[in-house]
């Protein structure tokens, strides 16, 4: 029987879109002095609206007015009236969940499915996580001074979530802060600035600063700022940390990966396919803890291969409102071309390139799954990262060769582990130089646990206890 795919694309109605956005900076939305930028669709390159770039002016005003707040309000104010701030921002997230699960997928091109499932839910959780905190900071044991004013940086593959892995920690220990957004995906920063305003946080407790990378490069800059938190390249965390250096401004980095995502012979092979496809072409493969080198033991290979393929003919590629979505569009122009770029030298390197027959669609920034297999440990797909839906496949033959394969990479955020032995499970997750080791499951995140780095992945933990002492005087004791 012929069968025609019926879309079922989320409605756009509930989001309110403006056609121009200000800064937020003590509370209310302004002009900037600077220019403005436009931020688009990256699935249909329509323009969304047009946002203020901050000059340096204007993020002084802003890193001001945090520091007003800060010393006048927010330090001063009782834990637990920190936290009723936290839990009712966290409930109006909850609230208005589809409207910002909208939002993220317009502004930045992932699945409706992802950022309503996914993102938003753990958004929300992040808040209510460190609402609980707030008043319960000496018994964490890094003290109960916070640091001041929060600069903080974050890129554009989880917006919102890595706004909330930022700002509920800062603000639960007393810090008030000064947030860049992304510049391709500046919007749903400015509808938490709403959100912020509805829950009548005290003015200056939060101010986003949108704009490029000098915007950033301003923040991190500034001389009243206490510490930086950034997330984003590795390159780009090198040159924060060398502009922060002997200031003693305190600085937490997160920063790329390359995870090894390990298939052993006795694993279930179906929900190892499952993972291995969430781990590479979840968020289409933007996630610094991605799972995009898969090594797979010798004497399952084939077959794995064979089920993975078949697996990935079911992906579908396309609109990111449409409900049924695994895998959008590509966030940029300039992230297409990058991923274009290292696929190509794939290629030429002499690995096998293989992508499901998929249509893709004619605007917009599209690139199907792809796989490349015979990749040896001293292909470049194989040392960079290439944050896009493209996994390449290693073999190994014993566990301590596929330790020694994991471990021969810069990085060191996050691998898989896939066997049914637990003490295997074990040996590997002690043998392993990754910040996380998932066993038999991949990407999972929760607000209670610890995410970071090992080596050039970056320095400091976000998330559960170890979170706080980013943003506390006694954390680094
Ligand atoms: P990026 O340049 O590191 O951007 C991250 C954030 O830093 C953005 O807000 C960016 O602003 C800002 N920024 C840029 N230059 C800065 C500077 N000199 N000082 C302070 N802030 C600065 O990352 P990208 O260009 O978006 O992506 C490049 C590569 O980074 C990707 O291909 C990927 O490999 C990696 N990446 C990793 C992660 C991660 O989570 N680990 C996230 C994103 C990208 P603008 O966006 O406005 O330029
Ligand atoms: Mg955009």
């Amino acid at each position: 029987m012929d069968f025609t795919y019926a879309p079922a694309p989320e409605s756009r109605s509930i989001v309110d879109l403006k056609a121009s956005y200000g800064l937020f900076i003590s509370g209310q939305f302004v002009d900037g002095h600077g220019s403005s930028f436009k931020t688009i669709s990256p699935a249909t390159e329509e323009v969304l609206a047009e946002v203020a770039e901050a000059d340096d002016a204007d993020v002084d005003a802003a890193v001001k007015a945090a520091r007003r707040a800060h010393t006048r309000v927010w330090s001063r104010m009782p834990g637990s009236e920190r936290a009723k701030y936290l839990y009712r921002i966290a409930r109006i997230i909850q609230e208005r969940s589809r409207e910002l699960a909208v939002l993220e997928s317009l502004d930045n091109g992932k699945p409706i499915k992802e950022s309503r499932d996914v993102d938003v839910p753990v958004v929300a959780a992040h808040f209510f996580y460190y609402a609980g905190w707030a008043d319960k900071l000496e018994h964490a044991g890094f003290g109960t001074t916070p640091l001041g004013v929060a600069g903080q940086v974050i890129p554009w593959n989880f917006p919102l979530l890595m706004l909330a892995w930022k700002v509920a920690p800062a603000l639960a220990c007393g810090n008030t802060v000064v947030l860049k957004p992304a510049e391709t995906t500046p919007l749903t920063a400015l509808l938490f600035a709403e959100i912020c305003q509805q829950a009548d946080l005290p003015p200056g407790v939060v101010n986003i600063v949108t704009g490029a990378g000098g915007t950033g490069q301003a923040i991190v800059a500034h001389p009243d700022v206490d510490k930086v938190a950034f997330t984003g390249s590795t390159e780009v965390g090198k040159a924060i940390a060398r502009a922060v250096a002997g200031t003693g401004k305190k600085v937490t980095l997160e920063l790329g990966g390359k995870a090894a995502n390990i298939v052993f012979d006795d694993a279930p092979i179906d929900q190892a396919v499952e993972g291995i496809v969430n781990g590479i072409f979840f968020n289409q493969g933007h996630v610094c803890c991605a799972g995009s080198r898969l090594l797979v033991q010798e004497s399952v290979a084939d077959e794995l291969l064979e089920r993975l393929k078949r697996r990935m003919g079911t992906l579908r590629v396309g609109d990111p409102l449409d409900k049924n979505t695994d895998v959008g569009a590509i966030n940029s122009a300039a992230q297409l071309q990058r991923i274009r770029e290292l696929s190509d030298v794939g290629e030429a390197e002499g690995a096998g390139r293989w992508s499901p027959p998929c249509e893709l669609p004619d605007r917009g920034f599209w690139f199907p799954p792809t796989i490349f297999t015979g990749v040896s440990q001293a292909h470049r797909i194989a040392r960079e990262e290439i944050f896009g839906p493209v996994l390449s496949v290693l073999t190994f033959r014993t566990p301590s060769e596929a330790v020694e394969k994991a471990n021969n990479t810069p990085y060191g955020l996050s691998a898989g582990v896939w066997t049914e032995k637990g003490s295997l499970i074990l040996h590997m997750a002690g043998a392993l130089k990754a910040g996380v080791v998932w066993a038999n499951t991949f990407n999972k995140f929760d607000p209670t646990s610890p995410f970071g780095g090992y080596k050039e992945s970056g320095q400091g933990r976000e998330g559960g206890r170890h979170g706080l002492a980013a943003y506390l005087k006694g954390g680094d004791l």
